[in-house]
């Protein structure tokens, strides 16, 4: 079986092409090869990417709502996918990747829609 080595040393994430289906594992392993900081600096850079990106998604909406603008949505999906990068990043730091952060949250999600728990708050409603 090939392992992310392998694809990688074989070039596969060279020639990776943005308007492929992609998988949510070559994604995050994708990601990986982006990261330039190690350890608690990565930890640090990763979590304020997120909030920072976050917070572009939020100026958008606020300044579509405020001024009237018009946005378009290409540029909304851009910086959701900052977010997307940076909690690719995160995932793979905690190292389950993309496509476990998904399984769970799914998971989650239906459970909570099973017993009748999407709206309200907590963590372990
Ligand atoms: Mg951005």
């Amino acid at each position: 079986m090939l392992s992310g080595d392998d694809l990688e040393n074989f070039g596969y994430y060279d020639n990776f092409e943005a308007d492929e289906n992609i998988d949510p594992m070559d994604y995050s392993l994708w990601v990986e090869k982006k990261i330039i900081t190690k350890d608690q600096e990565r930890l640090i850079e990763n979590i304020l990417g997120l909030v920072g990106e976050t917070g572009e998604v939020a100026e958008k909406i606020k300044k579509l709502i405020r001024d009237g603008n018009k946005i378009a949505n290409e540029e909304i999906l851009k910086e959701l996918g900052d977010v997307l990068f940076y909690t690719t990043a995160l995932a793979n730091l905690y190292g389950k990747g993309l496509q476990e952060v998904m399984k769970l949250n799914i998971k989650k999600l239906d459970d909570r829609q099973r017993r009748g728990k999407l709206k309200g708050s907590g963590d372990n409603r």
